[in-house]
């Protein structure tokens, strides 16, 4: 099965865009800067997603322009159709060799002028496949008036008819709603929309999203997939299900855990990370609380009581200066304090620019993405390997998607606490960033305790750090939050969770 997002937007991927606007970016094993929904798609099925499962019009444009340069379509007016979605279809199969299914997920709302060139394509792609080879499901919201005590059918008519009125007749309308929809209103939808009344499923929030499997199921939503497909379907087995939901819903015991970070008005900016705390959790049987802390308020005099009760400080991936000395401070305090640390790609250089200002005796040291300074603890990355080729960066190259970005392998030191983490000495994880911790400080370091521990199989780039004077305190260039899953927890997380859980019984 492959599991795919096309989004009608023109930037090419989310990579350049604030996770106010889109939340978090979501990167591949192979390096593609995706939309959050892939991360869910991994979580989900375990089926690691690629860079050709995640398509924008930007990216389509782009393709359909580049071969209208090359002249492949000498002689023709290069229109919307059939050249654009011809592009879409091509995405929609490209890559499928091998799998049963693929679900192609189409972002924005039914209406949106943006969204048109790819609800056209899907209808042509349904013509063509035939009915027993496609199946539209249509996602719409059944809301709840609380003044009037009532829920409400229309929005879900109307996006109906908006549908049709483009060509494509929904096989499976899926309701999301905050209260039970009664059986009468269900004939309703059924008999407006044109499906029968077993393929209007109810979509009700539930209280953690891995309750949904088990709740879809229940609402007959795989059986009528199978029924459309005349597949033969076996009950399925949602055991797993019901452990990772068992687990989150009666723990033994709690921890808090502090994100300092600096969008954390937008819980989505952090989607991956929420949820391998949380798979730390289960693998745990605790419960995590995360107390988002926006990391500026550190920047001022007595803010850090804040961290006075967490069991746990995670300083996240980010980017730009605003909010970093505040970084500095949680980091100051996790140390001083032996509170728990975990710092993960910005984390991880806002961990080693604090050691080497209050520890090695540099008080000028910082990172040239805030601009020159006198010590670069964290620099600029001008050259790193990627398999057997260079890739060469500078201060002009073009900001989309030219970070490093993707799967890159890393060593650990036999003996270090990593090692005992991951019970491993080379390990691969995903990365997505520019400036790196310049190894040329590594004595400076080392001599106060911080250990480098990991570091990329050339030596040159440090990927993880260590302090040897702390419970737990430890600094990732890599995000191993995109590789969490819930039936397989990541050891780093497992570990974090488990130190907040002993810093726990000493509070
Ligand atoms: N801004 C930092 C860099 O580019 C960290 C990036 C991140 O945390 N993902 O290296």
């Amino acid at each position: 099965m492959r599991l795919r997002k096309l989004d009608p937007y023109l930037n090419v991927d989310p990579g350049t865009m604030s996770p106010y606007q889109h939340g978090e970016v979501y990167v591949t094993d192979d390096g593609a800067e995706t939309d959050l929904d892939l991360g869910h798609y991994e979580r989900f099925t375990g089926v690691p997603s690629r860079r050709g499962d995640n398509v924008t019009t930007g990216q389509i444009y782009s393709k359909v322009l580049a071969r209208e340069r090359r002249g492949d379509y000498l002689g023709a007016t290069v229109q919307v159709i059939p050249h654009v979605t011809d592009a879409i279809k091509e995405f929609v199969l490209s890559d499928a060799g091998g799998v049963d299914f693929v679900v192609c997920e189409i972002g924005g709302t039914v209406g949106d002028i943006e969204g048109l060139p790819f609800l056209e394509a899907i209808r042509q792609l349904g013509y063509e496949l035939g009915p027993t080879r496609s199946l539209f499901v249509h996602l719409t919201l059944v809301p709840y008036l609380a003044s009037a005590g009532e829920l409400k059918t229309k929005p879900t008519q109307h996006s109906v008819k908006e549908l049709q009125s483009v060509g494509i007749k929904p096989d499976i309308v899926l309701c999301r709603c905050e209260r039970p929809i009664p059986i009468d209103a269900r004939r309703k939808i059924a008999l407006f929309c044109n499906v029968r009344p077993s393929a209007v499923i109810q979509a009700l929030d539930v209280d953690t999203i891995y309750a949904v499997p088990r709740a879809y199921h229940e609402e007959g939503l795989d059986e009528e997939v199978c029924r459309h497909f005349v597949l033969e379907g076996t009950a399925p087995d949602l055991s797993r299900w019901d452990y990772v939901t068992g687990r989150i819903r009666q723990p033994d015991g709690e921890v808090t855990i502090g994100v300092v970070g600096k969008y954390t008005t937008l819980i989505d900016s952090y989607k991956s990370l929420a949820e391998a705390m949380t798979h730390g959790g289960i693998a745990n049987n605790v419960r995590v609380k995360v107390n988002w802390l926006d990391s500026e308020i550190f920047e001022s005099e007595g803010a850090i009581q804040n961290l006075e009760n967490v069991h746990g400080i995670l300083v996240p991936g980010g980017f730009g200066e605003r909010g970093a000395e505040g970084k500095i401070a949680a980091v100051r305090f996790a140390r001083e304090r032996q509170v728990p640390y975990f710092g993960i790609c910005f984390g991880m250089q806002m961990a080693v620019i604090e050691a080497a200002r209050n520890l090695a005796e540099l008080p000028k040291a910082g990172s040239t993405e805030f601009g020159p300074c006198e010590d670069p603890i964290v620099g600029l990355m001008t050259e790193w390997a990627l398999g057997n080729r260079v890739e060469r960066r500078n201060t002009d190259s073009d900001k989309g998607g030219t970070m490093r970005l993707g799967t890159y392998p890393c060593l650990i030191e036999a003996g270090s606490k990593l090692n005992e983490i991951y019970g491993a000495t080379e390990i691969s994880e995903r990365h997505r960033h520019r400036y790196e911790v310049n190894i040329n400080y590594r004595e400076s370091l080392e001599r106060v305790g911080v250990r480098f521990s990991g570091l990329s199989p050339d030596g040159e780039l440090p990927e993880i750090i260590e302090l040897s004077d702390h419970p737990w305190f430890i600094g990732v260039q890599f995000h191993p939050e995109l590789k969490s899953k819930p039936f397989e927890p990541h050891p780093l997380f497992t570990s974090f969770i488990e130190a907040a859980v002993a810093q726990s019984r000493l509070m």
